[in-house]
């Protein structure tokens, strides 16, 4: 054994000091747990395991949990300070979730259920998101009345609406209507809003090389509730609304590229329509293109991945979905800079029962990163996560980072309206798979077979709080653990410091809660 290593291991077993074993100066303390490598490839578990099938031994803490470094790689060029993935899915991931995950050191995957133009649209107000401004604030004509703008305050719930001529964004700035300049008419009046709107020539507006603080300041000084930020040519390129000033945070965290833009990815097919959907993408400013695919090994994304790299080499490529290290080798042979880990282990997934392919997911996330570190290609383990334990456990063996689906569908960013079902408040949840979504079908003609299922899931409230719990409970995790980082947390598994131990199904009840008569289960 190494000195370092030697030295890990007294650290990670001194908290058993002035235990009777102590033979020496050193003490003695006997072998306990597997490896990760022991637990995976154990001749004595009949097959795969599942993230419930194991734990983690603790470790030694000499740190408190906010010390540990959370940052991880995505792909061979792309790091995260939060190693957090929303699906690809059109209940999770549009525009706002991807704004909202980016914001909070994780990157969103807009799906691919929708035209290109659609979707590089999603993919553009990411790219142009700058934090308190709107960028793409509702626009009114001149020709729009009173009613309208009420009919704007009663869907929308703001009633600030700049008017330009084309009653668009970029068209020029004719006058701006507020609350306040319709709330004193009759409930019927339907003037035309250049009757009631601050006219231009009365305007207060910024310019685009402002910063959100000279704006506020602004808005501040000439008493506004609204800023319209102008280009030269007075048209209208964006709003400011002093409540999201006055209520903005800073996100110090944030995935930003060099230019200082929110990072953004993006799900394509293999079909070759597919490549002019990646062109449409990369135009757009798309950072990461996901190829999405229940089986990725395939000539068909081996060709994409080859076509992506070469015509398009600063978009980073994830290929997949993969669950052994033979698919794995072809899709990095062919280029790939991340890979996707998961076949049928999603919550709304019935690729298993159904085309009886695929493998449990702790064993498939421990197998194909173990075979990509050695070519420095960082994997997602993707589908199944329920919990943060289970993001825990998917990087102690050795994902760089989570992609989830389900845990972020029922939260406030996701795409869609909450409805109540037997007074819960829920949000639907597809399988993109599912008879009601394009992913996986070929041909018009033929037999569809369906690979997923329709679902909801329950209100989880805002990423904005959600996403923090999960990262302050990965620390905690690797606070038990005893690592101070996630690339320490890798470095221990392989090393053989982390130690790890099946779960009998009696153990897995042990585990959670029993014994009550009834319980309140908060997680935050
Ligand atoms: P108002 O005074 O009635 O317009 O409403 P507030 O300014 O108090 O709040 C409007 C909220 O809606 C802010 O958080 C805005 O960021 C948000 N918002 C989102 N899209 C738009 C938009 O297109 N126009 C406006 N005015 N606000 C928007
Ligand atoms: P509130 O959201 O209803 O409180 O509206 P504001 O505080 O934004 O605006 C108050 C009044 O100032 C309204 O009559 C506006 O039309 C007028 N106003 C004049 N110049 C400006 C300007 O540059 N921006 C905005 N937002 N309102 C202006
Ligand atoms: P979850 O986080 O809900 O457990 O799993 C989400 C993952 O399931 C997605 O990222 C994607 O890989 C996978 N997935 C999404 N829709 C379907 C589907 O209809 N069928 C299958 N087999 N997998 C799906």
């Amino acid at each position: 054994m190494s000195d370092a290593k030697n030295g890990n291991r007294e650290r990670l077993s001194s908290r058993n000091a002035g235990s009777e074993l102590i033979t020496g100066a050193h003490g003695y303390v006997p072998e306990d747990g597997l490896t990760a490598q022991q637990l995976i490839n154990n001749p004595y578990t009949l097959g795969g395991l599942t993230y419930n099938d194991f734990l983690i031994l603790p470790g030694f803490i000499d740190f408190v949990p906010e010390e540990v470094e959370c940052k991880s790689p995505l792909t061979k060029k792309i790091s995260l300070n939060a190693p957090l993935v929303s699906s690809p899915m059109d209940t999770v991931t549009e525009a706002r979730m991807a704004i909202t995950m980016a914001l909070m050191g994780g990157i969103g995957i807009v799906h691919h259920n929708c035209t290109p133009e659609y979707q590089a649209n999603e993919v553009r107000t990411v790219k142009k998101y700058k934090q308190g401004f709107i960028m793409d604030p509702v626009v009114c004509t001149p020709k729009a009345t009173v009613q309208d703008l009420r009919a704007i305050k009663e869907e929308r719930g703001f009633g600030g609406v700049p008017v330009t001529d084309t009653g668009r964004i970029g068209g020029k700035l004719l006058g701006i209507v507020t609350s306040r300049d319709i709330d004193y008419l009759d409930e019927g009046a339907a003037n035309p809003v250049t009757e009631v709107m601050t006219p231009a020539d009365k305007l207060i507006t910024g310019t685009q090389d402002m910063s959100l603080d000279d704006c506020n300041q602004l808005m501040q000084d000439e008493r506004k509730g609204k800023l319209p930020i102008v280009n030269d040519a007075f048209e209208l390129v964006a709003l400011i609304s002093r409540s999201d000033v006055k209520k903005s945070r800073d996100f110090p965290l944030a995935s930003k590229d060099a230019l200082g833009q929110l990072l953004v990815g993006a799900a394509i097919g293999t079909r070759p329509d597919d490549r002019d959907r990646v062109r449409t993408l990369a135009e757009a400013g798309v950072d990461v293109i996901v190829i999405d695919s229940s089986q990725g090994n395939s000539v068909f994304q081996i060709d994409m991945i080859k076509f992506i790299k070469s015509t398009f080499p600063d978009v980073q490529v994830i290929a997949g979905n993969v669950v052994t290290a033979a698919q794995a080798k072809n899709l990095i042979d062919a280029g790939a800079d991340g890979l996707r880990i998961g076949m049928g282990s999603g919550s709304i997934c019935i690729t298993q029962e159904v085309m009886a392919v695929g493998r449990a997911q702790a064993t498939a996330v421990y197998k194909v990163c173990e075979y990509a570190r050695r070519f420095g290609v960082p994997c997602i383990a993707d589908g199944g996560i329920q919990n943060v334990g289970h993001i825990i456990k998917a990087l102690a063996l050795g994902a760089s980072a989570v992609m989830m689906g389900s845990l972020l569908a029922g939260t406030s960013e996701a795409p869609g309206e909450y409805f109540f079902q037997d007074g819960v408040r829920l949000k639907k949840y597809r399988g993109m798979g599912s008879l009601s979504r394009s992913r996986y079908f070929s041909g018009k003609k033929s037999v569809r077979v369906a690979q997923g299922v329709t679902g909801t899931v329950v209100d989880k409230g805002s990423v904005l709080k959600f996403i923090p719990y999960l990262t302050t409970g990965i620390k905690h995790g690797c606070q038990d653990i005893g690592v101070r980082s996630l690339v320490d947390l890798r470095a221990a598994m392989y090393a053989g410091d982390i130690r790890f131990e099946g779960r009998t199904a009696s153990a897995q009840m042990e585990g959670g809660v029993h014994g009550l008569h009834s319980f309140e289960k908060r997680l935050f």
